[in-house]
């Protein structure tokens, strides 16, 4: 090697902690000099069932060894499969499947309009959605947004839990309200059942799709397969991605079936969207999201909740807030071999794999207390 990892020549669009990892192995990583980390990252919310599960492994594995790519001008099993699992799941549903949470918002935007025939957006302050043009144009965040204006128009910003403030921003040219269950990278702020029944009815008078942003929340992170199916609304679409293919890169627009028909052949594609090794990979993960273990899911969050009074979040998407800057409790609990992440300055960010062990969260809150105290 001529260059150590971290002068890499990337573009610092990142501030990277100073360690490169090489391997991993469940809820455990090793960096190049051997050591090891209990990791209560999991790649953010992404290697939902932890480094290299043997299920996923095994299935990718396979595809690679049969075929790569044939383009979406043809069927594959693995794509084909996997939209029949996430439809099942969700009670009837149609799949788009792309690369990336981003690409995945752009997805529902476009259908929102197409389904509508109307141009406005309705989403969330504090909300996050990506940050390629039309994510972040939905994404209430404006130090994310000021450098990239003038972003798509006709978008409206309601706050969180405030049912009034939705209400004013809803109206005749709403194509979608779109909401995360729980914001994630805003800091880890479940939205309440009520908010969402307003959402659902402000939709519905309004003849707007209600999209929610499942990107982190999907595929078993909060307990349920879907975030949705414990908060007393069914969306008309979900966005999925981080945690579907546990760490391959894949990204989905579900759309329910008695939504679906807006999208015709021509109006929307993505070349690597459906590709059969990440598409097989994420047929795995939903096999393996299994009831036991989302029950295990809850009662993890109902461990951590007992041991860091002030835990909010869903499942084990979780969040902290404490008395000093979030990353320097990072860097003391990554030099005592503990990887947690931060939402905000002054929040700490939890999001394990779904497949950790009691044993190893009661190490990671070992670790924790000494830090926070
Ligand atoms: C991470 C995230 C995104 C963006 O996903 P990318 O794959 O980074 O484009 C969108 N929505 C939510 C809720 C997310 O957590």
């Amino acid at each position: 090697m001529t260059a150590t990892a971290s002068s890499a020549p990337l573009l610092p669009t990142y501030a990277r902690q100073d360690v490169t990892f090489v391997s991993g192995e469940g809820s455990w990583l090793e960096d190049d000099t051997g050591r090891r980390y209990l990791d209560l990252v999991a790649g953010i919310a992404v290697v939902a069932l932890g480094h290299l599960h043997p299920a996923p492994l095994a299935a990718a594995q396979a595809q690679l060894e049969r075929l790569w790519h044939v383009s979406n001008l043809y069927w594959t099993e693995p794509a084909s499969e996997l939209a029949s699992r996430l439809s099942e799941r969700f009670g009837g549903a149609q799949a788009f499947f792309c690369n990336s949470g981003a690409e995945a918002i752009e997805a529902a935007l476009k259908y929102a309009r197409k389904a509508t025939g109307k141009a406005g957006f309705v989403a969330l302050e504090g909300s996050f959605h990506g940050r390629t043009l039309g994510a972040l144009s939905v994404t209430g965040q404006p130090a994310k947004r000021a450098a990239f204006e003038p972003l798509v128009p006709h978008v409206a910003f309601a706050s969180l839990d405030d049912p009034a403030s939705l209400a004013a921003a809803v109206g005749s040219d709403t194509a979608c309200i779109l909401i995360e269950p729980v914001q994630g990278e805003g800091g880890v702020r479940p939205a309440s059942t009520e908010f969402l029944a307003a959402a659902r009815a402000l939709a519905d008078e309004a003849g707007a799709l209600l999209v929610l942003d499942e990107v982190q929340t999907g595929i078993g992170r909060t307990g349920s397969f879907f975030a949705w199916e414990q908060l007393g609304v069914r969306p008309d679409a979900v966005t999925l991605a981080k945690g579907l293919a546990n760490g391959l890169p894949i990204g989905c627009l579900l759309v329910a079936e008695d939504a679906a028909g807006a999208f015709e052949p021509g109006d929307h594609a993505t070349t690597f969207g459906g590709n059969p090794v990440t598409c097989a990979a994420a047929v795995a993960v939903c096999d393996t999201v299994t009831d036991e273990l989302l029950d295990t899911v809850l009662a993890h969050e109902t461990l951590l909740r007992g041991s860091l009074p002030g835990l909010r979040g869903r499942g084990l998407l979780l969040a902290l807030d404490v008395d000093r800057p979030a990353n320097e409790i990072v860097a003391d609990c990554l030099a005592r071999g503990l990887l947690v992440a931060t939402a905000g300055e002054q929040t700490l960010r939890l999001t394990p794999a779904l497949t950790i062990t009691t044993g190893e969260l009661e190490h990671a809150l070992g670790i924790l207390e000494e830090v926070l105290t």
